[in-house]
């Protein structure tokens, strides 16, 4: 199997709901997608998918919360914008995209800062 890493930055604006500290008031982002992808098939290129094409599919999905606060955009006017919701977000939105050219993502990480980030990966079938 082989499997290919894509970084996405975007910047974004969110507070926590039903949490006390700090991250309870509105603060700011440099946030890091961070896609992981596999697959056995090689296309005749050499390639298992262009690391372009997922940078455009992850761009896709992140670009609503570029520049705005994530309370405000789908789904996190309801489901609080943590990285955990957010990473799980991203993977299942880019597991639909991805499957219909047979790739599987492996998991999706997003960093909040240099030390914390949250990943998701589908639970094994
Ligand atoms: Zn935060």
């Amino acid at each position: 199997m082989y499997e290919l890493v894509v970084h996405v930055s975007f910047c974004g604006a969110h507070f926590l709901r039903d949490y006390e500290g700090p991250c309870a008031n509105l603060h700011g982002h440099n946030y890091r997608v961070e896609a992981r992808i596999t697959g056995s098939r090689l296309d005749r290129a050499g390639m298992l998918v262009d690391f372009k094409r997922v940078k455009q599919l992850v761009e896709e999905i992140v670009r609503p919360f570029d520049h705005r606060v994530t309370n405000e955009v789908p789904p996190f006017n309801h489901l609080n914008p943590t990285a955990e919701n957010m990473a799980r977000f991203i993977h299942d939105r880019l597991t639909d995209s991805l499957k219909p050219l047979g790739l599987q993502v492996v998991s999706v990480g997003i960093w909040e800062t240099e030390k914390y980030g949250a990943f998701y990966s589908s639970p094994a079938e």
